[in-house]
């Protein structure tokens, strides 16, 4: 192998920059060349695809989003599409493929080793956490930091007003940035995709803390299939119990700023283990941790199992906010 090609996929995540190093750098010094494709499969189809030196990934480990920008491309879901895509590669001698990103971009991937065997090998990166396989994803730790962060600062003026404050971070399937800002933020209660907490629930335990001296409450929740979901949420309480709930939506700022030191540790070591994986002449697989191991874990079998929240979190987090 001497030429493999490197591509950040489906939405942006901190830590995506420190793992493409990662790759150019491992890869360089296993005396590879590296071809960075822009946009993910947007740049593949278009041949937008370039060398990458060790010296241009200089000053990003720190930085969020991805130097080589990321896409969403409905053609790559049309086999006619992929073929153009694996033209591109093979024309330009890339004989394998890091692939960064979540798992509609395993997908993606699968079906090129399916269809074309390119080699290629896939690394979590989403701030959802929602990735079978892998205890955590690059990105998740510092969108958790990032909708905590916010918590406390939220904290400062519920407990001011003593008021209740209904908080949306992301997660549109899963609960699991909802469940350890929940748990860690030390919310009243917690609503995710998966677990079955009820409005009513939600009015007892804010209506029981205020009997035992509570004077404010958070209560977080992922916003599930619509973004605005705690507005619904707020005026449900209020019929329920006419309480008046605050919202704060936290939205997109959730998924940038500068990877913090557990993510830009993740991406590299993923990153470093996926080109030595490429190098045994290994394919089809996602590099994963489990506790402080490394795994591989087949694409197919990734992108059809799901990685449900932990109600293990949420109920720890209902037993400590008494
Ligand atoms: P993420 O990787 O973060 O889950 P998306 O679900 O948006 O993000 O997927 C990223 C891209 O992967 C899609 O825009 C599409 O180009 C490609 N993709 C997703 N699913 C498939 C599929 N079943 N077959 C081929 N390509 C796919």
């Amino acid at each position: 192998m001497k030429k493999i090609g490197v591509y950040t996929s489906g939405g942006d995540a901190p830590g995506m920059n420190a793992a493409i190093r990662a790759v150019v750098r491992m890869a360089t010094s296993k005396k590879l060349e590296v071809f960075g494709i822009y946009q993910g499969y947007t740049g593949m189809i278009d041949g937008n695809i370039h060398q990458i030196l060790p010296r241009d990934v200089a000053n990003i480990i720190q930085r969020g989003g991805t130097i080589l920008k990321t896409g969403r491309s409905a053609e790559f879901m049309k086999a006619d599409f992929r073929a153009k895509a694996a033209e591109h590669i093979r024309a330009l001698g890339i004989e394998g493929l890091v692939c960064i990103g979540g798992d509609g971009s395993f997908r993606g991937a699968h079906a090129l080793w399916e269809e074309h065997k390119i080699p290629v090998v896939g690394i979590p990166g989403t701030i959802d956490n929602d990735i079978f396989g892998s205890d955590n994803t690059i990105g998740f730790d510092t969108a958790v930091n990032t909708a905590l962060d916010a918590i406390d600062k939220i904290r400062d003026t519920a407990a001011s007003h003593d008021r209740l404050f209904i908080v949306e971070v992301m997660g549109r399937n899963s609960g699991h940035i909802a469940s350890h800002v929940g748990l860690a933020g030390g919310a009243e209660e917690i609503f995710t995709p998966d677990a079955n907490t009820t409005v009513e629930r939600a009015v007892e335990r804010i209506k029981d803390s205020i009997q035992r001296g509570k004077s404010s409450s958070i209560v977080v929740t992922a916003e599930g299939q619509k973004p605005g979901r705690a507005y619904d949420l707020a005026e449900a309480i209020r019929k329920k119990s006419g309480l008046d709930a605050k919202v704060c939506i936290l939205g997109h700022l959730q998924r940038g700023g500068s990877p913090t030191a557990n993510d830009r540790i993740l991406a590299s070591r993923l990153a470093a283990a996926a080109v030595e994986v490429l190098l045994k002449g290994q394919s089809d697989l996602m590099i994963g941790t489990e506790g402080q191991k490394l795994i591989t874990v087949p694409l197919d079998v990734v992108v059809k199992t799901e990685k449900k929240t932990s109600m293990d979190l949420i109920n720890l987090a209902m037993a400590l906010s008494i």
